[in-house]
């Protein structure tokens, strides 16, 4: 795919905050697909992997967006993301009118639609647009795309650029819409987790064999992503090491039980299944990986794979 040209023809430069495990490989997809991009991450080790792969180095937010004219933040949460953008030496201090904002990270409904005004009183357009595959699909370019915005030109001047990294692009409406399909995704999927998680080891108990149970759940009604794509992989094999933290899938968990109890819905399976990744991230401590989670049930349990 050839870079956006801007109208004087010049080639857009595209900023990138935020190169962790899902930031460099979508930041390198950019690069690959030929935009020019300018990079910045608090980690300097992550800007010189940035930099081998041909991203220009930033020293600060600010710099990014003094150089660049779209801007994607790939960042932890919302309240990262808000520093980033509107602190002291954030993206908008220098970033001038007229400018893109694509904020890719899993942030908040709300949240989103408060720095969307903050934004757009500097005349910076803001979308939001969530990412859902993780790190190998991140790596593909393969990434599902979940598109908020209240701007049709600005999302037109995204989807370009989105198109480089990812292969299911979804318009899911207003501003922050993305941020709510995002957070649901991921409630769909840490209960399906879980669920797939206490059969292993009720089964276990019970006397069937793991991998079997693996097996059959995938050819079976039972099968999904976590039986799919996490048990064999990162569970039975003992690696714990998706590339998904636990404390980012608590996150966003909680999220989505907000977006609930903000529209008045109380959720008999949503709830608990919060209940238990928060649980498992206190007894796990940071920097776990969310699959690790098997390890929190265990001991609960008192069952081992
Ligand atoms: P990560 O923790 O690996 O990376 C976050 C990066 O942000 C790190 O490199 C960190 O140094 C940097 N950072 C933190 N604060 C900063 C600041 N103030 N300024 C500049 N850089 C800063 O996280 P990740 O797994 O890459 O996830 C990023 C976002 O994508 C999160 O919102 C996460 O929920 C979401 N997400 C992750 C996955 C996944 O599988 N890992 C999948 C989909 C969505």
């Amino acid at each position: 795919m050839s870079a956006p040209a801007d109208a004087a023809g010049q080639r857009e430069t595209i900023g990138f905050v935020g190169l962790g495990k899902m930031g460099l490989p979508m930041a390198r997809r950019l690069c690959e697909a030929g935009h020019s991009v300018v990079a910045f991450d608090m980690t300097p080790a992550a800007l010189d992997e940035a930099a081998a792969f041909g991203a220009e180095r930033a020293g600060s937010p600010a710099e990014v967006g003094r150089r660049a004219g779209v801007v994607i933040t790939m960042l932890p949460n919302v309240q990262v993301v808000r520093a980033a953008v509107l602190g002291e030496n954030g993206v908008a201090t220098t970033l001038p009118a007229g400018s893109l904002q694509i904020d890719m990270s899993s942030s908040s409904p709300q949240g989103t639609a408060e720095l969307g005004a903050a934004l757009k009183e500097r005349g910076i357009a803001l979308v939001d647009a969530p990412v859902s595959g993780g790190v190998p699909k991140a790596k593909t370019g393969e990434l599902a795309i979940m598109v908020g915005s209240d701007d049709p030109a600005a999302v037109k001047r995204a989807l370009p650029i989105l198109g480089a990294m990812g292969r299911k692009i979804f318009r899911t409406g207003r501003l922050g819409s993305g941020q709510a399909m995002k957070a649901l995704n991921n409630l769909v999927s840490a209960a399906g987790m879980v669920a797939a998680m206490e059969a292993l080891l009720v089964g276990k108990k019970f006397g069937l064999d793991p991998a079997l149970m693996v097996e059959i759940l995938n050819g079976s009604t039972g099968r999904n992503n976590t039986t799919e794509n996490k048990l064999n992989q990162f569970v039975l094999s003992g690696s714990y090491a998706s590339g998904f933290g636990l404390d980012l899938q608590l996150k966003d968990v909680r999220t989505a039980l907000e977006l609930a109890a903000q529209l008045g819905l109380d959720l008999p399976v949503g709830a608990p299944t919060v209940e238990a990744i928060a649980a498992a991230a206190e007894f796990l401590g940071p920097g776990a990986d969310h699959t690790a989670m098997m390890r929190h049930l265990e001991e609960k349990l008192g069952v081992h794979l």
